[in-house]
């Protein structure tokens, strides 16, 4: 498989610009009838605000404008950076919410088994476990996926009214659009940054700078927010 850093920036907007003409056409009552014949209850089990469990919470450039007013310690560089320059800095396209130091490597925000800003939640915790894009199956297959971890969590075969069904399937949908905006914004940038300052992503400096990374030594990462990018040096974090 071939590293992703290496497609060319162009090509790599390309892609997404495609995906997201895709996702545009796909219809919202399609997605709401996967959700009605799912049925999904939540119940509480709290799994899904774990990195354990889901990885990391990638936010979108309006909820960490949110969680910057809520706890600016809440948020750290999305993992796996898609660049880094021949000066070993690395870039990435956006936040995930920071974790807590426990076994299951619990969101920052989880407290005794319940979000504590539930009801300031972000986009992606309101819709989750529903997502909408493409992606290939353990055979190769790609197909559209539009649910998380079934039968992983949660409760099936709820009754879910028809506009709560159509609630959900077009904030999903709009999710998703917002989410490839932001990363095509995000290379667009970084295609006119590096143009700007003569830098160039070099896999090697890349590879050796993870390396380090992971044996605890700490990295300048540059994140994408808000048009700009802001600085960080980071060390790794234990992982769950
Ligand atoms: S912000 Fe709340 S709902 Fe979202 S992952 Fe964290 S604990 Fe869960």
């Amino acid at each position: 498989m071939i590293t992703v850093s290496l497609i060319p920036i162009p090509l790599r907007i390309a892609a997404l610009t495609q995906e997201r003409n895709s996702l545009l056409e796909y219809p919202v009552e399609r997605l709401a009838s996967v959700i009605r014949e799912i049925g999904f209850q939540c119940s509480s089990c709290a799994k899904c605000c774990t990195r354990a469990f889901n990885g990391h919470v990638f936010l979108l450039d309006r909820d960490v404008t949110a969680v910057k007013t809520i706890d600016p310690a809440a948020i750290e560089p999305a993992p796996a950076p898609e660049f880094c320059d021949q000066n070993g800095i690395f870039y990435v396209s956006g936040y995930a919410i920071r974790i807590q130091d426990d076994d299951g490597g619990s969101c920052w925000f989880l407290e005794n088994g319940k979000c504590r800003i539930y009801e300031r939640r972000f986009t992606i915790c309101r819709i989750y476990p529903y997502m909408l894009h493409r992606e290939a199956d353990e055979k190769g297959c790609v197909d559209w996926r539009q649910f998380c971890g079934l039968d992983q969590h949660g409760e099936y075969n709820a009754a879910i009214p028809e506009n709560e069904s159509l609630d959900l399937a077009r904030e999903t949908k709009e999710y998703e659009n917002a989410f490839l905006t932001q990363e095509i914004r995000f290379l667009e940038f970084m295609q006119d940054y590096f143009s700007r300052h003569r830098l160039r992503h070099v896999q090697k400096v890349y590879d050796d700078g993870m390396r380090r990374f992971n044996r605890g030594e700490e990295i300048t990462v540059m994140v994408y927010y808000d048009g700009l990018l802001e600085r960080h040096r980071i060390t790794k974090q234990t992982e769950p």
